[in-house]
């Protein structure tokens, strides 16, 4: 009888202890499944890829035209300050083609038409998904 209770006792301590390293485990490991759907690129990009994972609501990063997602807020952290540089996915310049949902619209529209190039190409990541990355661009300006 005393046996079982110092059993259950030492059970209930261990899963205590591990029961959060486990979760973690659990949470690394579907991190990294998430990670493997892309090659391994630059740390940068692997930094990007995990902030992103954390950030699925916040889309201040994203472009409003091609959804990429860049370190500073391309209109600002209040969404109305544009800093009127170029995304390097789509080259549109924030603050200006990308002021009102239909510009926007029709500058993506005319970029998808064209190929959907990016500007500089040194941004790109390996394994890169237009769908994926469209997805991202804020309800506002879909
Ligand atoms: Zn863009």
């Amino acid at each position: 009888m005393q046996l079982k209770k110092i059993n259950e006792r030492l059970i209930g301590s261990i899963l205590h202890v591990f029961g959060i390293p486990l979760i973690l485990a659990f949470l690394g490991r579907l991190l990294m499944d998430r990670r493997a759907m892309f090659k391994a690129g630059p740390l940068s990009t692997n930094l990007r890829m995990i902030r992103s994972i954390f950030m699925l609501t916040d889309d201040k990063l994203n472009c409003r035209v091609c959804g990429y997602r860049s370190e500073v807020p391309p209109w600002g952290g209040d969404g109305r300050t544009p800093l009127y540089d170029f995304c390097p996915c789509c080259g549109v310049e924030h603050g200006y083609q990308d002021s009102t949902r239909i510009g926007a619209r029709k500058y993506r529209d005319r970029w998808i038409a064209a190929g959907a190039e990016w500007e500089d190409d040194g941004f790109k990541p390996e394994g890169w998904l237009i769908s994926e990355q469209l997805a991202a661009v804020s309800s506002d300006f879909q």
